[in-house]
């Protein structure tokens, strides 16, 4: 594909993007007699990997297909987020009157601005991941081309052969193509191009109900589109505790969402010039017109084309590609990390695996997935952030739990914004202060989860929260009222008589 058509639309913004993460013109150097590491994949994961072992010393080649950057950069974290952050502004101007504001109720969003915006904070991230500066300044031996095993030492990039001690592959997922008849003649869009849109989409279907569709479907209603979340079971977010998902659920409805859930969605195609998708629910068939239609219904690994099987490597088409919890293959000289190989699929974790594979794969360590701490937070308004185990995963494993909500109604600082509409929440191990878990559903819940994942990480108690200072007043005081919460769950009826009889004798002496 010609470096120039690789991002759309070409404008000044998508070209320094792809100046930087795939240059016109790029040659490929000469391969090495050897390499320590060879990783295929230049996302979150071989990026952090190839950059870390580098700068170690190692002497590293890093393979892409496609864009550096992969997903999170190019058609993931980064446009998605600068997306809502423009559908916020204009939610957040909608709802101002609440403050005492008048900014008129007719607001509109320019379409383009708010994707231009999006590009060119994309197009400034994108320095830090460029070939430049991972060529020139960190040292790095950069193939662009599709990477394949030959053998279980060794790789073929184009007509080049790339022998290694140790590789990494780093290959990422994409959108699971939609089994849905008629979808292809429809036509439609994943994440891979509904961040190149130009054109607004007045009428936009969005099917499945995960944390990518439910940001995008309310991201896109809040620019004004008329959105229909389309999902065949009964919940949003259905990882997540029924009582956060109703949350996000009741925002998406007040923000103009069409919600369908259990529905089935029957056929997609175009009648005179027009899209539509025909639904059943409650055993009634509907046809939606639609100017657009999005598939968010998950993600599979990228293991195709890399003829694993020449190296030994076990496999599986939906989950990717198979590790211990070194993140090792079957082959040992090959490691795998991120989205190719995790059930989990975000960013921070392809990051933290990258630093696992190269203290495994380099150095002989036996550092384990097992003993991460992982969050994640969807990035609806408001948010959802989660972190360790829910507590229905606690009590199916037999475990005695002690749950503590304390809901942002609480707390005064989501009081004063205007905030409400959330909780926190702690699962801990029954007779201690051991957190096992926790979910925020706020704002900023994505922020305010991290006191709990250090937590977590470091072994502190929840007691420790509580001796934690918080300024006043912040949303973060509701992780500190569950500590106050534990507390009080500490003074029991005994303990309360005996404090009182305590006082008592105290008030006799002089
Ligand atoms: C819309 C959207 C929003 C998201 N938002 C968030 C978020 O807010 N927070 C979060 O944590 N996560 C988010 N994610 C998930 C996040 O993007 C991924 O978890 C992350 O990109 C995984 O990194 P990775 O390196 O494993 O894979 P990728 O980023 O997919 O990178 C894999 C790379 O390998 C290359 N490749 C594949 N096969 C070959 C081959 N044979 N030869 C050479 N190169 C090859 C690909 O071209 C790609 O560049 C989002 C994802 C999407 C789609």
């Amino acid at each position: 594909m010609e470096t120039q058509t690789l991002v759309q639309p070409q404008d000044e913004h998508n070209r320094l993007l792809v100046e930087n993460v795939h240059p016109a013109g790029w040659k490929n150097p000469e391969p090495a007699p050897m390499y320590n590491l060879v990783v295929i994949g230049a996302g979150t994961a071989g990026l952090v990997t190839a950059a870390g072992a580098a700068g170690l010393g190692a002497k590293v080649a890093l393979i892409e297909r496609h864009l550096l950057g992969g997903d999170c950069l190019n058609v993931g974290c980064v446009p998605s987020k600068g997306i809502i952050r423009a559908s916020r502004a204009a939610h957040d101007v909608r709802t101002a009157e609440a403050f005492g504001l008048r900014p008129g109720k007719d607001i509109s969003i320019d379409f383009g601005k708010a994707m231009e915006r999006m590009r060119l904070i994309r197009a400034g991230i994108s320095a830090h991941d460029s070939a430049q500066r991972f060529s020139k300044e960190l040292g790095v031996d950069l193939f662009f081309g599709n990477a394949k095993f030959i053998g279980p030492d060794s790789i073929a990039v184009g007509d080049e052969h790339l022998r290694f001690k140790k590789a990494a592959i780093c290959t990422g997922a994409r959108a699971a193509a939609p089994e849905i008849p008629g979808i292809e003649e429809a036509g439609y869009l994943t994440n891979e191009n509904v961040f190149a849109l130009t054109e607004f989409p007045e009428r936009l279907a969005v099917i499945g109900g995960g944390p990518i569709a439910c940001e995008l479907a309310q991201a896109f209603a809040r620019m004004g589109s008329r959105v229909f979340l389309l999902e065949r079971g009964g919940q949003v977010l259905p990882r997540e505790e029924g009582d956060a998902a109703a949350i996000v659920r009741t925002a998406l409805v007040q923000d103009g969402v069409a919600l369908r859930l259990r529905t089935k969605i029957l056929r997609a195609g175009i009648k005179g010039g027009e899209k539509f998708i025909s639904i059943e629910e409650d055993g009634k068939t509907t046809e939606l017109l639609i100017d657009q239609i999005l598939i968010g219904v998950g993600r599979v690994p990228n293991v195709g084309g890399l003829d694993l099987e020449k190296a030994g490597i076990v496999y599986d088409p939906r989950q990717g590609v198979t590790v211990n919890e070194r993140l090792q293959t079957s082959n040992p000289r090959v490691y795998a990390a991120g989205d190719v190989c995790s059930a989990y699929k975000f960013t921070h974790l392809a990051d933290a695996h990258a630093r696992i594979v190269i203290a495994n794969a380099l150095f002989m360590a036996r550092q384990s997935t097992s003993t991460l701490v992982v969050p994640w937070c969807t990035f609806t308004d408001p948010e959802v952030a989660h972190v360790g185990m829910y507590e229905k995963e606690a009590r199916d494993k037999g475990m005695d739990v002690l749950t503590l909500t304390v809901p942002l109604s609480d707390v005064d600082r989501a009081l004063l914004d205007g905030e409400t509409e959330g909780f926190a929440r702690v699962l801990l191990k029954k007779g201690g202060d051991t957190i096992l878990g926790a979910t925020i559903v706020a704002r900023h819940a994505g922020e305010m989860i991290n006191e709990l994942s250090l937590a977590m990480t470091a072994g502190l108690g929840l007691s420790t929260i509580g001796k934690t200072i918080h300024p006043y007043p912040t949303q973060a005081e509701a992780v500190k009222k569950l500590a106050d919460a534990y507390n009080r769950t500490r003074l029991t009826p005994f303990v309360k008589k005996l404090l009182t009889s305590w006082f008592k004798w105290q008030r006799k002496g002089k």
